[in-house]
């Protein structure tokens, strides 16, 4: 039986299996065999890769988790959101698939316990890569679950057993911030710690806070049949992106059924018999210019797009006035996530947009978007000065 203090339920095979990786339960914390170099506590993403790290250069590491390892990321953050999200594409996909000229025929219909299901089967399958016996076994870390507390300058202590360290990294990650809202509690609310034990379709969600998560999980449920409304005190959903680029997401969001309430806020929450009755306030906003110089190309124009029915959205880079250094960039286009990287590859490879131009994008993609944004950049060098000049030029040697 998996520990109830885990939070993990279903109690099924996908599960047992997680939990053998991440928190196995005939797991026997060692005796401490003198100082550690370092000590991690949690071994979320950024624990396991700093004890791996610091192993791998021959440091004596232990590795303290309270609850599975992998944390957020492994557990109830990106593996098992992509996973449900690969599931409300399919839906979305079956939808609308006469716009391609292809009928599904008959009903969509979603397995709500199914696509829980196949998300759990993933998790289970991803998770050796987090597990304590290839933290224990091929990095040599020491690996204690329990909860860490320091006890001295030096000393953690964990299950009764007390470590002593020449260095610490706390990397105990973050949590979900529950609004002080009276009746909430009450009512009770899920977070990401317990949406993925979801093993039946919520009929309603209401989401508080439009910022990325929010937003991927909302639509998520909207195209597998929740109805859903996102509650965003901000006059923006997705308040750290560029407006039009929120703009057209909080439109692709309501086609997809969910309705967005922006400056609003959660004031308090009814019960009325079983249902939540929530009561919301609607205020005035103001989300900033910064002065830079923008490059845009709209999806539309981009020839792979267009083949692949895609053409909503666009690619704005921003690059330091009257230059082509990269300062931040907005896509918004399927498949956005793995076409970003080129930009931030080149951020920290410290490439100007001026270069893209000439880098060969195979054609037809969706990236050579970036190419023509540079090329919008390279337009802007071509002064009437420099224009005439090359007019001569070009009729002296013709
Ligand atoms: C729904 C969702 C989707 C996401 N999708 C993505 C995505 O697609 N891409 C992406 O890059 N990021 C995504 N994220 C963010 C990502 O999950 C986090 O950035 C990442 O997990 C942070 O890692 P961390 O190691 O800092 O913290 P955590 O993953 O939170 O790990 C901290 C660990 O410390 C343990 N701990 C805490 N206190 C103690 C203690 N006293 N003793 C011992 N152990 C302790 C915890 O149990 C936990 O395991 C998503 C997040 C959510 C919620």
């Amino acid at each position: 039986m998996i520990d109830p203090q885990l939070n993990l339920s279903p109690d099924d095979e996908h599960n047992t299996e997680l939990v053998a990786n991440v928190h196995p339960p005939e797991w026997r914390n060692p005796t401490p065999q003198g100082r550690y170099n370092l000590v991690v506590l949690g071994a979320g993403t950024a624990g396991l890769v700093a004890a791996a790290g610091a192993a791998g250069m021959g440091a004596k590491v232990a590795l303290i988790e309270r609850q599975l390892m992998g944390g957020d990321c492994l557990n109830v953050g990106c593996v098992p959101s992509k996973a449900v999200i690969r599931s409300a594409h399919a839906a979305h996909d079956l939808l609308t698939a006469d716009r391609f000229g292809v009928r599904a025929g008959g009903e969509v219909e979603v397995d709500f316990a199914a696509v829980m299901e196949r998300m759990r089967h993933i998790r289970a399958g991803i998770s050796p890569n987090d597990s304590a016996k290839r933290f224990a076994e091929t990095y040599g870390i020491d690996i204690y679950f329990g909860a860490a507390r320091f006890v001295g300058r030096d000393t953690v202590e964990v299950d009764g057993t007390t470590l002593r360290f020449a260095k610490a990294v706390i990397a105990t990650g973050a949590r979900a911030t529950v609004p002080p809202v009276p009746g909430l509690a009450e009512a009770g609310f899920l977070t990401n710690h317990n949406v993925f034990n979801l093993t039946e379709q919520p009929r309603r969600l209401a989401v508080v806070g439009g910022g990325p998560i929010g937003a991927e999980l909302s639509q998520t449920f909207a195209r597998l049949g929740t109805e859903v409304t996102i509650i965003e005190r901000a006059d923006q959903f997705l308040q750290r992106e560029d407006r039009d680029a929120a703009e057209i997401l909080k439109a692709s969001m309501e086609r997809d059924g969910g309705g967005v309430r922006l400056s609003t806020s959660l004031e308090r929450v009814d019960m009325v018999g079983d249902d939540k009755v929530l009561v919301l306030k609607t205020a005035d906003g103001e989300e900033k210019g910064l002065s830079v110089d923008t490059y845009e190309v709209e999806m539309a124009d981009v020839d792979r797009a267009i083949t692949d029915g895609d053409t909503e959205g666009f690619l704005k880079v921003h690059c330091k006035k009257g230059t082509d250094t990269i300062l931040g960039a907005t896509i918004v286009a399927r498949r956005a996530g793995e076409m970003i990287s080129e930009i931030t590859t080149a951020m920290v490879g410290g490439m100007g947009l001026g270069s893209f131009s000439g880098v060969i994008h195979p054609y037809p993609t969706q990236t050579e978007v970036i190419r023509r944004a540079a090329d919008a950049y390279n337009r802007t060098k071509l002064t009437p000065t420099t224009a005439k000049i090359l007019k001569k030029w070009f009729s002296w040697t013709r």
